[in-house]
């Protein structure tokens, strides 16, 4: 499990990316490892038994990565949200104990009264054109996020498309800027030649 910093762009969080061609309402991206290796079944048991271990881990490696004075400091963290009978089901959402995490290291609050998300379907279980309207699945309360630099929050970063998605409910709401922050990033095909490095 590789924790380089400099091998994911800072702008989209992915390790070979096509940013430049591609609309992102994030800003940037901050991300503690790569997904693959001993990431993998740490982030399974994070999501299915309770095991936090990862969640502590990457917390760590992303406060410090966010200490950096490029970010400064964020307003509040927003974990991408879960459907209430998923976090009954599973009883928690993963994106929030890494939140809550980094909450208590930055000193900056959480907050899960922003976003919200209606029943979907996992992503992994989707093809992309199914994942690119899965994301329609995310919703705003009428709350106010005006001038606000939010951190938001995942486990894993597939392809952007959930944290872009999140990120523009954010905007609409006011928010001037917001920092994409995942505990693992996935690996397209094109990153093998990284893999040794
Ligand atoms: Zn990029």
């Amino acid at each position: 499990m590789s924790l380089k910093q400099d091998l994911y762009c800072h702008r989209c969080g992915k390790i070979s990316c096509f940013c430049r061609y591609q609309k992102l309402f994030y800003d940037d991206a901050v991300i503690a490892c790569r997904y693959e290796n001993a990431a993998v079944p740490s982030v399974l048991k994070l999501k299915q038994t309770r095991n936090t271990n990862f969640a502590v881990f990457s917390a760590r490696i992303l406060a410090q990565r966010l200490q950096n004075p490029v970010y400064g400091k964020a307003d509040c963290i927003v974990p991408v949200p879960m459907h209430p009978a998923e976090i009954r089901r599973r009883g928690y959402n993963q994106a929030a104990v890494i939140a809550a995490e980094l909450s208590g290291l930055l000193g900056i609050p959480c907050r899960d009264d922003i976003l919200f998300r209606n029943k979907s379907i996992a992503q992994h279980l989707l093809n992309a054109q199914e994942r690119a309207k899965n994301v329609e699945n995310f919703g705003i309360h009428p709350v106010s996020a005006e001038n606000l630099h939010i951190i938001l929050c995942d486990d894993v970063l597939t392809t952007g498309n959930t944290m872009s998605r999140c990120a523009e409910l954010l905007k609409s709401a006011g928010a001037f800027r917001v920092t994409a922050a995942s505990a693992a990033t996935a690996l397209r095909k094109a990153d093998k030649k990284f893999r040794n490095n």
